[in-house]
């Protein structure tokens, strides 16, 4: 029986595991891939204070390194489901049920798909949804990069190390990227863009993408344009599926809490990315990875 059991290994969940652990309770984290989340797949952090620049992989070290000490217990699991049952919870991954006092999900977004013909049949063939994994594979080529939030924004800037052009396409004509990297975007020579417009097919051939048809969103104008790869960064989705049936999230997936993380389900707590909030960053994830850590201390000396 863990004290708690933390589902998610990214920065809000490692946080929470290092909270709950100084309070010396058992916890138990369990998670699907390697510790780090969603900063495995960035290149630079410059707004994580404390560093004026640091990789996302170097970060994540940094969160996972102090766990050891404290004798949290990393689990290798896919978790499918949460059973609430009073006072004890089930966590059910595809080979085990584990039982805790308390869950605190950490199970962040993950990225959107565009939605268009042709992503499927080019994903890994050219469209690719994270430039650190892939950008290397792309030097002195034409790249094309859609969306326009903070991820399309700083992606499109990395890769232009090994691009020869990379162009931004956005359905709007105003970025909705922090102020900082719009600047940055627009000062780089090798950086172009396409407003008002999406992308309607992904087109290749056997082996390969080979570029777009682009529809111009004000004008109605169809044009064709040649890539030789595709960075889809269009927004993240939440990673919850595992609670559908408890009824703790919002209509799109979202979980909802109060500001001490406690979902509507006693004892079942909800941290970072996943939740339904205004700001997704690492430094919310850890404020809230704290809360959380510290309230399931509370709640465990409240009811047991
Ligand atoms: P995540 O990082 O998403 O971690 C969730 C973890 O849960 C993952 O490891 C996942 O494998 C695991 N998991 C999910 N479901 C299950 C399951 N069923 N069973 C087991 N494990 C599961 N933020 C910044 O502040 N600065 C930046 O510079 C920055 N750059 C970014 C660049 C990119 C390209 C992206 C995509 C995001 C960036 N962000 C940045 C946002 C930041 O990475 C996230 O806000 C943060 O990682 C959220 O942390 P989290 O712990 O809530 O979730
Ligand atoms: P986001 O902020 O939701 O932006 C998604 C972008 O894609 C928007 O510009 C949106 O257009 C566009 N879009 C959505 N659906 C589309 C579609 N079907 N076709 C074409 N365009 C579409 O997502 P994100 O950039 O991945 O960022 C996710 C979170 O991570 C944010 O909270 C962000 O702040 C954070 N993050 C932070 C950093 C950093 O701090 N440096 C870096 C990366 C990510 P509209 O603008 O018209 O809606």
């Amino acid at each position: 029986m863990y004290d708690t059991l933390i589902i998610g290994s990214g920065p809000a969940g490692m946080t929470a595991a290092l909270y709950a652990a100084r309070s010396n309770l058992k916890v138990g984290i369990i998670e699907q891939g390697a510790p780090g989340g969603q900063m495995n797949n960035t290149s630079e952090i410059e707004n994580y204070p404390g560093y004026e620049h640091i990789s996302g992989p170097e970060l994540s070290m940094k969160m996972y390194e102090p766990l050891e000490k404290f004798n949290v217990e990393h689990i290798y699991g896919i978790v499918q489901s949460i059973e609430n049952e009073g006072l004890i919870k089930r966590v059910v991954t595809e080979d085990e049920t584990f039982e805790a006092k308390t869950v605190i999900l950490a199970t962040g977004a993950k990225y959107r798909l565009l939605d268009v013909p042709g992503e499927e049949e080019y994903t890994s063939r050219g469209v690719s949804y994270c430039a650190v994994c892939d950008g290397a594979f792309f030097r002195n080529q034409d790249l094309l990069v859609v969306g326009g939030g903070d991820s399309a924004v700083e992606e499109a800037i990395y890769l232009t190390q090994f691009a020869k052009s990379v162009t931004i396409i956005h359905r709007r004509d105003e970025l909705r990227a922090q102020k900082i990297l719009q600047d940055r975007a627009f000062a780089n020579e090798k950086i172009k863009f396409i407003w008002d417009s999406v992308v309607k097919e992904i087109k290749g051939g056997d082996v390969k993408v080979s570029g777009v048809t682009v529809e111009n969103v004000k004008t109605g104008e169809i044009s064709g344009h040649e890539f030789g790869g595709i960075f889809i960064y269009v927004g993240m989705n939440p990673v919850s599926n595992m609670v559908t049936g408890l009824g703790i999230t919002d209509e799109a997936g979202w979980i909802l809490t109060n500001n001490k993380m406690e979902t509507s389900q006693s004892g079942i707590y909800a941290i970072g990315d996943v939740r339904q909030k205004d700001l997704r960053q690492i430094a919310t994830a850890v404020g809230e990875g704290a809360i959380a850590g510290q309230g399931v201390y509370h709640y465990i000396t409240e009811h047991f």
